[in-house]
């Protein structure tokens, strides 16, 4: 964790105009009584050091950053001496324990929510990822876990299903709505009202009420933190750019954040373009949305006129969801930031180069950052240096691409 966030929220849990806390009045106990403990968890060398620990062995952190050589000569070329002429470094969060960064901030909820003497854990989930990675920690831990998951993604995901009951979690099918991953979040809300004195929400992006914004951006800034010193390492030098998919933003905060101070990074975050924002088939709330409260905090999402959340799609799962965290809000109007979109097709396109260049299978997610460098790299200068959040493997999304690809598996 860093400890000496430059990013504050306020006494109100905003950044800027952005976040707060829109919830019933039966949870303001809960979660002031949560914005403690992880403030005396932050400042505890204790809580820190078994932290630090399960990210070594259960995680498998430092996760590796890895110079893409192949990728850089294909995308820039080479100058001169042969060398690429701009270098770009995966952060491998693909090789972290489950697959993906989730499970950084599912162990750090985990031990958050022991310290509060909760044993009971609900947590959401629209591809089952998150819910992966939280019935994963809770086995670790001794937990009881309770995941939501829309009916329509159960039907989807049938083997992350599977995963979580053999992780011995309990999986509750949510049929309201668009039974997806917004609903599935209504759900595990109304469970934490009912049983808030047992019950941690597990959240699993920055996303949700404050604390869970700052929160999970502080368990997900070891992804920034080790960038920073392995880059620093191997180039002596900071890089352009960081660039990361942005679905709740936990993944791109989590890069971005120990960056925040170096006013030389630029820093981009990608969307889920979907069928184009000329259609209403995206989920780019930050591209093409407006303000307004969903799930416990003021930021940007996709709306209709009269306020109404609309229907996302997107390619990636992980990406399909109409809001996104007030950091990143704060960050798009201060222009520390900016927000770009990939389609799924380029996002297609961008898993199937970093397949072949460099034998690694990208999750669809992070190939829409990939799709982006695409773009990028057009623009930029000689030498420049680039870092992109791998967020994921792309093993879960075989199914999927394999379809888009018309290929038939069996
Ligand atoms: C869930 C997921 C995402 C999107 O979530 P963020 O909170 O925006 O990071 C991105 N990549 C992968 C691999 C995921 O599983």
């Amino acid at each position: 964790m860093s400890n000496d966030a430059p990013v504050l929220p306020d006494e109100r849990g905003r950044f800027g105009e952005f976040g707060g806390r829109f919830v019933p009045e039966t949870l303001m106990t809960a979660i002031g009584e949560l914005e403690r403990a992880f403030a005396e968890a932050q400042a505890d060398p204790a809580f820190r050091d078994e932290l630090d620990a399960l990210l070594r062995d259960f995680v498998g952190r430092p996760t590796p950053l890895y110079f893409a050589e192949n990728l850089s000569k294909r995308l820039a070329g080479e100058d001169a001496n042969g060398e690429p002429r701009v270098r770009i470094y995966l952060k491998r969060e693909d090789l972290a324990h489950t697959g993906a960064h989730k499970i950084n901030n599912a162990v750090g909820q985990g031990l958050l929510a022991r310290r509060l003497g909760k044993r009971r854990i609900i947590a959401e989930t629209g591809a089952g990822q998150h819910g992966v990675a939280a019935a994963t920690v809770c086995a670790m831990l001794g937990q009881e876990c309770i995941v939501y998951m829309g009916a329509e993604d159960v039907r989807r995901q049938a083997l992350n299903v599977f995963r979580m009951k053999l992780l011995g979690a309990e999986v509750r099918v949510v049929d309201s709505g668009s039974r997806t991953l917004k609903d599935a979040i209504n759900e595990a809300i109304r469970d934490w009202v009912t049983n808030v004195e047992t019950t941690h929400y597990l959240l699993g992006s920055a996303v949700g009420p404050h604390p869970y914004p700052l929160m999970v951006r502080e368990f997900q800034s070891v992804i920034g933190g080790e960038a920073r010193e392995q880059l620093l390492g191997v180039e002596g030098r900071l890089p352009d750019y960081a660039v990361a998919c942005v679905g709740g933003g936990s993944n791109a905060i989590g890069l971005f954040h120990p960056f925040y101070m170096d006013e030389s990074v630029h820093f981009i975050g990608v969307e889920a373009g979907g069928e184009g924002l000329d259609t209403p088939r995206h989920a780019a709330p930050l591209s093409a949305g407006r303000p307004g409260v969903l799930h416990g905090a003021y930021s940007f999402l996709m709306q209709d006129e009269g306020g109404q959340i609309e229907e996302t799609h997107s390619i990636s799962a992980g990406l399909d969801y109409p809001g996104v965290g007030p950091e990143h809000s704060f960050y798009k109007e201060s222009g520390r930031a900016t927000y770009a979109t990939a389609t799924d097709d380029e996002a297609l396109t961008a898993f199937r180069l970093l397949s072949e260049t460099e034998g690694i299978i990208p999750a669809l997610e992070p190939a829409h950052a990939l799709a982006h460098i695409v773009k990028l790299v057009r623009d930029v200068a000689d030498g420049t240096v680039i870092v992109v959040g791998l967020s994921g493997r792309g093993d879960k999304d075989m199914e999927a691409t394999a379809k888009a690809l018309g290929v038939k598996l069996t």
